[in-house]
């Protein structure tokens, strides 16, 4: 190409930007209005339908101090099986030594209606426990990794690579018996011990999980200290290494972040999302920490946002107000505390 030519081209292209400008300029309030259905464009872009995995019976009552009785337990469970929840998680087959308040898992597992079509999952963390969850008629497990070394460390007393190595045993076991296995990778966004944790270092466990067998990878905010600013960074390193379609989140809501770093996650693609109706649990490694988001509030917004989840928010909430009676404590959930004033 000629230099006048060459000229010739960037001079009409300043004059066209030029025109562009002056045509933008006058079109500002054209531009704002046609910005109204872009944004509505962006809203669609959310997934049609959430599964919400209910995680109170276990990651809730699990942090409860007083031994909460096992009929209670049945009860809660069955009377969440009614709301139209598709996986509620059951209670976890960990050591009574370790979790005194899930030493009663056989009784419960066999205790509760197994409504077809509804998943109870539970919590494995060794082949012992893995078997005593198959005897007792579980048909799906869960096993746990976190992205923190020092959290690892301090918890079970090995490296992470150590302790997905020890879940190979129960991945190879469920395998044989064609039970599905989620995996759970905690501190995510946060370590009581590290602090900051790495996106890299959630991908790099996540993918490593995956690569065992499991069919989801639950992102957990542990302690709840995560903003939409890190869950967007981190989810971006893990979706790199994991499909979008096997990512779950799952977020405790101790900084009050909870229902918006799920609406990130949501935004990125992600349609499965742990709760835990009341907002039951808690976290013994944070102060004033305020449970899992709670059901009943992350429905609320779901529904708001078009989102179908088959839930029915009015059972919900009858479930909520059960357990938090049996539990003589005040719901955590804000919108089972606003709809108690209507
Ligand atoms: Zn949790």
């Amino acid at each position: 190409m000629s230099r006048d030519r060459t000229k010739w081209l960037l001079s009409w292209a300043e004059k066209e930007e030029e025109a562009a400008m002056v045509v933008a300029n006058r079109a500002i309030p054209r531009l704002v209005a046609s910005l109204r259905p872009l944004s509505t464009a962006a809203a669609t872009s959310l997934p049609k339908h959430v599964k919400i995995v209910e995680v109170g019976p276990r990651d809730g009552l699990q942090n409860e101090k007083n031994i909460v009785p096992t009929q209670v337990k049945i009860d809660f469970i069955n009377r969440l099986s009614e709301t139209g929840l598709s996986v509620i998680e059951a209670t976890s087959f960990v050591s009574p030594k370790w979790v005194p308040q899930m030493a009663d898992h056989a009784e419960v597992m066999q205790g509760i209606q197994k409504v077809p079509g509804i998943s109870y999952p539970v919590l494995t963390p060794n082949l012992k426990g893995f078997q005593a969850a198959v005897a007792a008629g579980a048909k799906e497990v869960s096993i746990f990794g976190a992205a923190s070394e020092l959290f690892t460390k301090k918890n079970i007393n090995c490296s992470i690579d150590e302790s997905l190595e020890r879940f190979s045993d129960v991945l190879r076991a469920a395998k044989e018996a064609n039970i599905p296995v989620r995996g759970y990778v905690s501190c995510v966004l946060g370590c009581p011990y590290e602090g900051k944790i790495a996106p890299a270092k959630v991908a790099e466990v996540s993918k490593k999980m995956y690569a065992m067998g499991c069919y989801e990878i639950s992102l957990g905010d542990t302690i709840g200290v995560g903003t939409p600013g890190n869950m967007r960074e981190m989810l971006s390193a893990v979706m790199k290494e994991v499909p979008i379609g096997a990512l779950a989140v799952h977020c405790h809501d101790t900084y009050g972040q909870a229902l918006a770093n799920t609406l990130v996650a949501l935004q990125m693609g992600v349609s499965v999302v742990d709760s835990s109706v009341a907002g039951l649990g808690g976290c013994p490694y944070a102060q004033g920490a305020s449970g899992n988001v709670a059901t009943e509030d992350m429905v609320y917004m779901l529904h708001g946002l078009g989102i179908h989840t088959g839930v029915d928010l009015s059972k919900l909430l009858e479930a909520g107000a059960f357990i938090c009676k049996a539990l003589n404590r005040r719901t955590n959930s804000k919108v089972a505390q606003a709809s108690c004033k209507l």
